[in-house]
């Protein structure tokens, strides 16, 4: 099977043979307090700033999902209320998620053609604006220069949602403070990770806000990372599997080149054979996720027929589920896998039945 689906994704096919090693080594047994583990957890750190091109300032913590993220944000980080600018089904989530321990926190939603206006931005310097970067249940992306703009416009502390665009693109690190990821999706790891990257002042805002109540307060995540601890027996094996596929990957800078390029491939591709693209605005479009657009009956019979040619198609995702397929366009699917998809595209292009 090949599959397109964007989170649980493909993983990257040297994974098998790291879980080997990783088991032959010892590694996941081995205690987490131990020097080869903290050695290990360094090094996997260093190597993922180098990577990802992350600034030397801003500090990375590893916790277990972007879900737990959501609630770091809420109880570490928002002091009375956060905004969450949101256009899908991800963004609303952190929004619920965040009322649930932050009642006064709140949203306003925006069109999924467009970019947030600026003017929704306006609200009392204490609170966090939090932005998804890309949606990933509709297939858009803030546009590329609008965190800059937010920079420009606000002096507010920034967290931003980049669970399906980390290790896809290049982040904007210095327009935001805080950012999140986890492993599932562009990483082309298996879940059970979350990448969170902190700027000094994120680092100064939760110092402000001073919440330790949890095994995950941020700033008892912090007080272990720094000494290349963790505050719980972490993920050992999945941090082993990202240490050694951040050494497989090429430098961000040329991901983001092949992701973009395979993205517009991706968008004329569906244009030219008559697929009707969810997203109009190709300024929202997202690089790392296609969501193509057609009647429920249609979309039922393209994922259908696809998984008996062996294509796993991705469901549509909340408010879209029924009319919208959705194409991953992750780093670990190659240009092959890519070319199979198109294939059968083709060939269903040219078979209106289930129209
Ligand atoms: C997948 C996803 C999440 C949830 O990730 P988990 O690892 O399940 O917590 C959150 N936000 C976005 C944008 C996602 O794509």
């Amino acid at each position: 099977m090949i599959t397109f689906y964007p989170g649980p994704s493909k993983v990257y096919p040297q994974v098998g043979q790291y879980v080997q090693e990783a088991f032959e080594s010892g590694l996941v047994s081995a205690n987490h307090r131990s020097e080869s583990f903290m050695k290990m957890l360094r090094e996997t750190i260093d190597l993922l700033k180098f990577k990802l091109a992350v600034p030397d300032e801003y500090e990375v913590y590893l916790v277990s999902s972007a879900t737990e993220c959501w609630e770091i944000v809420a109880q570490s980080l928002v002091e009375h209320a956060s905004l969450h600018i949101y256009n899908g089904a991800f963004g609303e989530k952190w929004m619920e998620y965040t009322q649930r321990l932050v009642p006064q926190s709140f949203g306003a939603g925006y069109d999924f053609n467009a970019a947030p206006a600026m003017d929704a931005l306006d609200v009392p310097v204490s609170q966090v604006i939090c932005f998804t970067h890309n949606e990933t249940s509709n297939g858009t992306k803030l546009p590329d220069t609008y965190l800059a703009g937010v920079r420009q416009h606000v002096g507010n502390v920034i967290a931003v949602d980049a669970t399906s665009s980390m290790a896809g693109v290049m982040l904007p690190w210095y327009d935001a403070d805080l950012w999140y990821a986890s492993v599932q999706k562009c990483f082309g790891l298996p879940a059970g990770l979350g990448v969170m990257i902190a700027s000094p002042r994120a680092i100064a805002q939760a110092e402000r806000v001073g919440e330790r109540n949890h095994y995950n307060s941020f700033l008892f995540v912090r007080e272990n990372f720094l000494k290349y601890q963790t505050p719980y027996t972490p993920n050992i094996l999945g941090i082993y599997l990202l240490n050694r596929v951040m050494q497989l990957v090429q430098p961000i800078q040329v991901v983001d080149g092949s992701t973009r390029a395979t993205a517009k491939i991706w968008y004329d591709f569906l244009a030219a054979n008559h697929y009707q693209l969810h997203v109009e605005n190709e300024a929202v479009r997202s690089d790392t996720v296609i969501a193509v657009r057609a009647s429920a009956a249609r979309i039922s019979y393209l994922k259908t027929a696809a998984k008996e040619q062996g294509i796993i198609l991705g469901n549509g995702y909340g408010a879209d589920k029924e009319t919208t397929f959705r194409i991953a366009n992750f780093p670990a699917i190659t240009g092959q896998e890519m070319a199979i998809l198109q294939g059968f595209l083709v060939r269903e292009a040219e078979n209106p039945s289930h129209e």
